[in-house]
C-alpha cells in the first residue's frame, strides 16, 4: 500500500499519542488499585496473548455487569476502513450502520482519520466484554483489540469465577501495582 511520507508521520503521531492516552487511563486505574494493595498484593488480569476470546467472560462475572471490557492498543492497530472488529462478517455496506456491525450492543466507534485510515474507541460503558470484536481482530487484522479486567470494577475475588471457566488459562494473578497486561507493537 502506498503512503506519502505525511501520512505516515501523522499515522506515527496519532497512534503514538492515543496510545499515551489510553496508557494515562489505565494509569489512573492503577493507582486505585494500588490504594487497595495495602489490603491485597495482586489482582485478577487476562493475558492477551493467552485469551481466545471464548465470550465467558461476558458471561461468568459476579457482577451483573461483567468487569471485563474491551480495551484497545491504538499502537498495534492498522486504522483499517474494513476492521474485521468493527464489521461483522458480511456487512451490506462499509459504513457505521447499526446492521454492519459486529459489536452486539454499539459499543465501538467508528470515525475517518484520513484516506484510508479509519480510528476505532470503545466506549466501556456500553462493552459487556463478550469478546466478540477481540476475536474478529485476532482473526484477520492486527490483534490490537484485547480484553482486560477493569479494575474500577472488578472486586477481585478470591477464586474468580471467569478464571475458573476460562478453557485457555489466560487468567493470573498480577501484582496489584501493574494491574494491566498490555499488548505492544513489540512482542514476538
Ligand atoms: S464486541 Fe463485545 S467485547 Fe467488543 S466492544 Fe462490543 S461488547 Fe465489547
Ligand atoms: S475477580 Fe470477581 S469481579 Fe473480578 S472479574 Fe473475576 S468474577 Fe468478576
Ligand atoms: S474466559 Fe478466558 S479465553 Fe474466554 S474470553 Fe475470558 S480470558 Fe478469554
Amino acid at each position: 500500500m502506498a503512503e506519502n511520507q505525511n501520512g505516515i508521520d501523522r499515522r506515527r503521531f496519532l497512534r503514538d499519542g492515543l496510545w499515551g492516552g489510553c496508557l494515562a487511563a489505565l494509569g489512573v486505574a492503577a493507582g486505585f488499585v494500588g490504594n487497595r494493595s495495602k489490603r491485597r498484593d495482586t489482582v485478577w488480569q487476562i493475558d492477551p496473548y493467552t485469551c481466545v476470546a471464548c465470550g465467558n467472560c461476558a458471561t461468568y462475572c459476579v457482577l451483573e455487569e461483567s468487569a471485563v471490557k474491551c480495551v484497545h492498543a491504538y499502537a498495534v492497530c492498522g486504522y483499517c476502513r474494513i476492521c474485521f472488529g468493527f464489521f461483522g462478517p458480511e456487512p451490506s455496506d462499509i459504513n457505521e450502520g447499526a446492521e454492519n456491525q459486529l459489536c452486539p450492543t454499539g459499543a465501538i466507534k467508528r470515525t475517518f482519520v484520513e484516506d484510508p485510515y479509519y480510528e476505532y474507541t470503545i466506549d466501556e460503558k456500553l462493552c459487556n466484554g463478550c469478546g466478540k470484536c477481540v476475536k474478529g481482530c485476532n482473526t484477520f487484522g492486527n490483534g490490537s483489540l484485547f480484553l482486560q479486567v477493569r479494575h474500577d470494577r472488578c472486586v477481585n475475588c478470591n477464586e474468580c469465577s471467569i478464571a475458573v471457566a476460562c478453557p485457555s488459562q489466560a487468567y493470573k494473578r498480577v501484582p496489584a501495582d501493574k494491574p494491566y497486561l498490555l499488548k505492544r507493537v513489540d512482542h514476538a
